[in-house]
């Protein structure tokens, strides 16, 4: 490499590291509740207040304010003063790393901590709250939310890659509503920001990785508890397939703790629910006998050959099966599940990944076992191939 090509080269990565960092997340946050009054205090660094974007008040460490609806408005109290807006009042960060923690006085409930700031506006006569968060804080305090504690750290990287590319995939799931994300499972479950180290670790070191497929698309990083020892194709589960969602078989998740299953159910209900739901002739032992003895080599989406044929995925929604891997036989007057795995079977199975965490494995050699045909890259150098690709 020429010095010249070797300088140009630097000022791409250091522009590429300063779009990485530039990049925030706007995040709806308690979103299952109705908040018309809430406090929110300095948890760390300098907080300027503004209504109607005016600068209005500092708040300093620890430090806090009240916020609530009046009269259609937005009011903000100080210790000192109060201050009214009619449209937004924002809580802006003076540094990077500041954080603050809030709580609603309309609910019981523990105070969360958020890094970044906070933006209030009215929706429906509440409060509609929305972090302003850097994306790669917003996706530690995910996995923390997300996959729990107590896991290796090649684990956590495989979370914080798939729950970075799931974020920006979905960035417009709520855009009418003023934010990009919402903070419960709908998203991505987020309770606020991340205290544990190895988590915080395993985001640094994979900062700004994004999974794609062959075309430079942000994948679609599905996971599920447990496949059972075999995971589905997309197709099998919802329809559209996609060459990186193949099945495959999975040794690692076998005595995982949501590995096996089982479920009895009268049989007389089994039966008629077949004849309701199938238009099954239940008279007939040929129609009949599959469906009380059923014994699947692999994973499949029928449970019989012949028609009229009975989905497995309607039959787990119907009867709150924890996954559509199972046998059925009969037993007195029941009929007996005996199954395997949890969850919908496509993508990472979780308890698998945690298994080759803990044996040795990387997170990429982890990321590959479960997904056909993927690639990391950096999300600077997936904006710069979207905008030759436009
Ligand atoms: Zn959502
Ligand atoms: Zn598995």
């Amino acid at each position: 490499m020429s010095q010249r090509s070797f300088v140009l080269f630097a000022v791409l990565l250091i522009a590429a590291d300063l779009l990485g960092q530039a990049r925030v997340i706007r995040v709806g946050l308690l979103r299952d509740k109705t908040v018309q009054k809430a406090v929110v205090m300095t948890h760390r660094g300098v907080y300027d207040v503004f209504t109607d974007g005016e600068r209005k008040a500092q708040v300093t460490s620890h430090d806090g304010l009240k916020v609530e609806v009046g009269n259609g408005r937005l009011i903000c109290r100080t210790l000192s003063s109060t201050y009214t807006a009619r449209e937004r009042i924002e809580f802006r960060s003076r540094q990077a790393n500041s954080a603050f923690r809030m709580r609603s006085m309309d609910h019981r409930m523990a105070e969360r901590a958020y890094e970044g700031g906070l933006e209030v506006t009215l929706e429906n006569g509440a409060l509609r709250l929305v972090n302003v968060v850097p994306l790669e804080e917003y996706v530690a305090g995910v996995v923390q939310s997300e996959a729990g504690r107590h896991h290796h750290l090649e684990y956590y990287k495989l979370q914080a890659v798939s729950c970075r590319t799931y974020a920006l995939s979905n960035q417009r799931k709520h855009l009418d509503q003023g934010f990009e994300v919402c903070d419960r499972v709908h998203c991505q479950v987020y309770h606020g920001r991340n205290h544990t180290d190895t988590i915080a670790q395993a985001v640094l070191e994979t900062r700004n990785m994004v999974m794609v497929d062959a075309d430079i698309r942000l994948i679609h990083a599905t996971f599920h508890s447990n496949c059972g020892g075999e995971t589905l194709n997309a197709e099998d589960v919802w329809s559209k397939s996609e060459p990186y969602l193949q099945a495959t078989t999975d040794t690692f998740c076998l005595a995982g703790s949501h590995a096996t299953w089982q479920k009895r159910v009268p049989r007389k209900d089994w039966v008629a629910y077949l004849k309701r739901a199938y238009g099954v002739n239940t008279a007939s032992s040929a129609d009949l006998f599959p469906l009380l003895d059923h014994h699947p080599t692999c994973r499949g989406i029928y449970m019989n050959q012949r028609e009229p044929l009975v989905p497995l995925k309607q039959v787990r929604a119907d009867w709150k099966l924890n996954s559509t891997y199972f046998t059925l036989h009969e037993e007195g007057e029941n009929v007996v599940f005996e199954g395997r795995g949890f969850g919908h079977g496509v993508g990472v199975c979780q308890e698998g990944a945690m298994e080759m965490a803990r044996r040795g494995f990387s997170f990429v050699d982890i990321l590959h076992y479960y997904y056909a045909e993927v690639h990391l890259v950096d999300l600077a150098s997936l904006d710069f191939f979207r905008d030759i690709g436009q």
